[in-house]
């Protein structure tokens, strides 16, 4: 038994260290071996181990030389963007969206989904991801990529039970829809989270928010979302459903929200609420022709030049979400906001310094003169890159463990653990606390 358990540890102890490693170098990489030391604790000689291993086995490339005072030139390392790929599925209320992404992060294909995820049955959704996830992984490896794993948001809740992962998205229609049968289907690993903690993850990573200890991330599209961390970590809640920002109240007895309550957020600033007052103030506004298209909103946003009642109304979504923004700044005392999502891309910087204005003036003075407010770094594609890193954190934090799916059989689900999971992987979880599934 001693024997056993000391070999466990030996192995726990390797695996720790790569993951030390490789995360570091994803996230703050290229970096010398000397700074990968100081920077993970790691002692040089543990350093020059691993590192040789991870070289080996090609998860860790070579990025030049970095000069040294006086001394040899030194080798910059970095996580080998060659060495696969991953897939990101942003399943959202008016798209989906496919784009895979190599461990770079720069996006190596990407393709869309012709159904609509309000119209069509979670059957025929999720059938339709496996056949152009399939048709990607065909065209990256004729490219000599190969796929690592799936990661998918979805506008709703991802739970795990019965060794199952398990989506209620109300928002769509889905009521305890199991994704497991996309991975047996793929043969691929898949990790599933909520969008708006998928897009939270991908600017603490390596957007808006990276440094930040504690921060909010805002999921601004149709529905409304929040991720927040504290001390680095996701806040989750009981059931992992925190935090519902969308369908927190702004006006009691207010406008009625779809989830049944009224005075929410969402029913002042998500996207349905924005497209109904563009019908409402701009004279020029015109039925839309393709209910997916986002060019509506543009149109929204020039009227607010040159008309009146559109203008006051744009104002009016900037002082709604500020109040909100406020609210989340007095609960939580973030260091810094970020504002996503594709209605908060083209809307907060037109309205940032206005949404500022009015959480200067609605949170409690203190907290509010130390948070920052800013833009989300990533563009559309935030959400399916946040879910992608879903994949590469498993990858990171397993010590760059790959998972094999067999297809039709039990895989490897949203914890990294299964049944037949082994004693290192089955204690990944607790490399990095705190995140839902992958994050
Ligand atoms: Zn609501």
């Amino acid at each position: 038994m001693a024997l056993t358990s000391g070999k466990a540890t030996v192995r726990d102890l390797r695996r720790i260290n790569r993951a030390a490693v490789l995360q570091r170098l994803f996230q703050d990489g290229p970096l010398n071996r000397l700074v990968l030391a100081q920077l993970t604790g790691l002692s040089s000689g543990s350093i020059t181990n691993v590192s040789a291993a991870l070289l080996e086995e090609g998860l860790v490339s070579e990025a030049g030389q970095e000069e040294s005072d006086g001394g040899r030139p030194r080798a910059l390392l970095q996580v080998n963007p060659d060495f696969g790929a991953v897939v990101g599925v942003e399943l959202g209320e008016t798209r989906v969206r496919v784009d895979a992404f190599d461990l770079g992060l720069q996006v190596v294909g990407a393709e869309d989904v012709p159904v609509h995820p309000q119209q069509h049955s979670p059957d025929v959704t999720l059938g339709h991801v496996v056949q152009v996830v399939d048709k990607l992984r065909q065209r990256l490896a004729d490219e000599g990529r190969r796929l690592l794993g799936i990661g998918m948001a979805v506008p709703g809740i991802v739970g795990r039970h019965d060794d199952q992962l398990w989506v209620h998205a109300p928002n769509i229609g889905w009521h305890d829809v199991a994704l497991d049968p996309v991975a047996e289907r793929l043969g691929l690993p898949l990790f599933a989270d909520n969008g708006a903690k998928a897009l939270g993850q991908a600017e603490m990573w390596l957007g808006a928010a990276k440094g930040c200890r504690h921060a909010a991330v805002l999921l601004w599209g149709t529905g409304v979302g929040a991720a927040i961390f504290t001390k680095g970590a996701l806040y989750e809640g009981a059931t992992s459903s925190a935090v519902e920002w969308g369908h927190t109240a702004i006006v009691a007895g207010g406008k009625p929200c779809r989830c049944g309550a009224a005075g929410c957020i969402e029913a002042y600033v998500g996207g349905r609420a924005l497209l109904a007052e563009w019908y409402r103030t701009d004279p020029a506004a015109t039925p839309l022709a393709d209910p997916d298209s986002e060019d509506w909103l543009d149109r929204f946003i020039g009227a607010g030049r040159s008309n009146v009642l559109s203008s006051a109304s744009i104002d009016s979504v900037a002082v709604f979400f500020g109040v909100g923004v406020a609210n989340l700044v007095n609960l939580f005392n973030p260091e810094k906001v970020v504002i996503g999502g594709w209605v908060g891309v083209k809307l907060a910087p037109v309205l940032l310094d206005r949404i500022r204005q009015v959480v200067d003036s609605q949170a409690l003075d203190y907290t509010a003169s130390r948070v920052g407010i800013e833009v989300g770094r990533f563009g559309a594609d935030a959400v399916a890159l946040g879910a992608s890193m879903l994949v590469v954190d498993d990858i990171l934090s397993s010590g760059g463990m790959i998972r094999a799916v067999a297809p039709m059989r039990r895989h490897r689900s949203q914890t990294g653990q299964t049944g037949r999971g082994t004693g290192a992987l089955s204690r990944r979880s607790s490399v990095r606390k705190g995140r839902v599934g992958g994050l």
